[in-house]
């Protein structure tokens, strides 16, 4: 905590002066009744401070929240300032000094998610340095699981039909904060989305599309074949309306969208089996590794996913395989995805090895999940 570390494990307190609500302010002394830091208390969190001061003690309120709301601004402004891009995650938790909190602004909107009960109580301060620095027109609030808390409006008014429509370097995008996954958008692929649009061939298979960020991507770059694969039906049909909403653009009209609904593992088995071929294909599947003893797991099934991708890929095509699991190393990742090329036969060339966007910036090792490797097969 010392070196600026925003938890504080229940395991690691010895001594409660008295009992909190959750988010009431926490002050840490050290052994030598030292002031060390103030955060946050969360009464059944495993984290039971969310730490936002240290140092030198300070007030936890409205001003330190501007602050740290003006800061974060600051750090984004060369995307807040792109027209092309309205979709901007503003803060991200630890990294920008809000233990526990996310927000991303699609367009003029704001979706809040926290991950503690602690901020239940703070969220009117929150908001207002939110509103004070973005003016946005409205805030929805939406919880982890673990919080005992149902979406709601914080400010303003949220769209009737749930959906935010936003743009990524000129194309169109619709959020569902309430439907979806994350805040409604996988916005920190922004980056591999682009450089696949920069790299993509002609036929293109999209795994664990989810709403076909990728896939998109990959048509405004010129690819004439998309296919994207998802177990979810909801999320397929949002590819093609993603696809609808762009057809103006004469790339994306051009390109021929497939959506195939199916478990990603048996799905490329079956489009092996059966020929097909693709010059470039994007596997981004869900976190395999919720805990440290899940890693090792996780590993296999990227190496599986390589295998089957390999199969599938045309001689000379490109591969884009992501892990959001911040508990796979990336080095690990790599190291197996190129083991397993290797053994297939197919030593990968690299292209690029991608990590965070600039919104989504690792100040503490727990906050990098997301890698990804580039790299063309012979
Ligand atoms: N690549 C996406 C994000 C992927 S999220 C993007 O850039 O937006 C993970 C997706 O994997 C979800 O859409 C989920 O429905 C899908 N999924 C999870 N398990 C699956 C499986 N076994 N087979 C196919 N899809 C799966």
């Amino acid at each position: 905590m010392r070196a600026g570390h925003p938890w504080l494990f229940a395991s690691s307190i010895r001594e409660v002066n008295r009992e909190g609500r959750a988010g009431d302010p926490a002050v840490i002394f050290d052994r030598k009744n030292r002031f060390l830091a103030a955060g946050l208390w969360d009464p059944e969190g495993p984290i039971r401070v969310r730490i936002l001061v240290t140092g030198k003690p300070a007030p936890i309120g409205a001003e330190l929240f501007r602050r740290l709301v003006a800061d974060a601004v600051t750090l984004r402004r060369p995307l807040l300032d792109d027209p092309a891009t309205t979709g901007v995650r503003i803060l991200y938790g630890e990294s920008d000094g809000f233990s526990g909190v996310v927000a991303d602004l699609y367009g003029e909107h704001l979706v809040v998610k926290i991950y503690s009960p602690a901020w239940i109580p703070r969220l009117p301060e929150l908001a207002e340095a939110l509103e004070a620095e973005l003016a946005p027109r409205s805030i929805l609030l939406l919880a982890a699981r673990r919080v005992a808390q149902e979406p709601a409006v914080v400010l303003g008014e949220f769209p009737a039909d749930e959906t935010l429509p936003f743009v990524e370097a000129g194309l169109h995008y619709e959020a569902h904060p309430i439907q979806g996954h994350k805040t409604g958008f996988y916005l920190d692929q922004r980056d591999n989305r682009a450089r696949l649009g920069q790299l993509t061939g002609p036929r293109v298979l999209n795994v664990f599309s989810y709403t076909g960020g990728f896939s998109l991507a990959a048509a405004a770059g010129g690819a004439t074949e998309v296919t994207s694969l998802d177990v979810s039906e909801a999320a397929l049909a949002q590819a093609d309306r993603h696809f609808e909403l762009n057809a103006h653009l004469p790339a994306v009209a051009a390109t021929r969208h497939h959506t195939l609904r199916g478990d990603a593992f048996e799905a490329m088995e079956g489009l092996a089996r059966s020929g097909t071929r693709f010059d470039t294909v994007v596997v981004d599947p869900p976190s395999f590794a919720k805990e440290a003893r899940q890693a090792a797991g996780a590993l296999d099934q990227y190496g599986r996913l390589t295998r089957l991708a390999l199969r599938v890929l045309a001689p000379g095509g490109l591969l884009l395989q992501a892990s959001c699991s911040s508990r796979v190393s990336a080095e690990d990742l790599f190291l197996r995805i190129h083991q397993v090329a290797r053994d297939a036969g197919r030593p990968l060339e690299e292209v690029d090895r991608t990590g965070h966007p600039l919104d989504h910036p690792v100040r503490i090792p727990e906050n990098a999940y997301l890698k990804a490797l580039l790299a063309r097969a012979p």
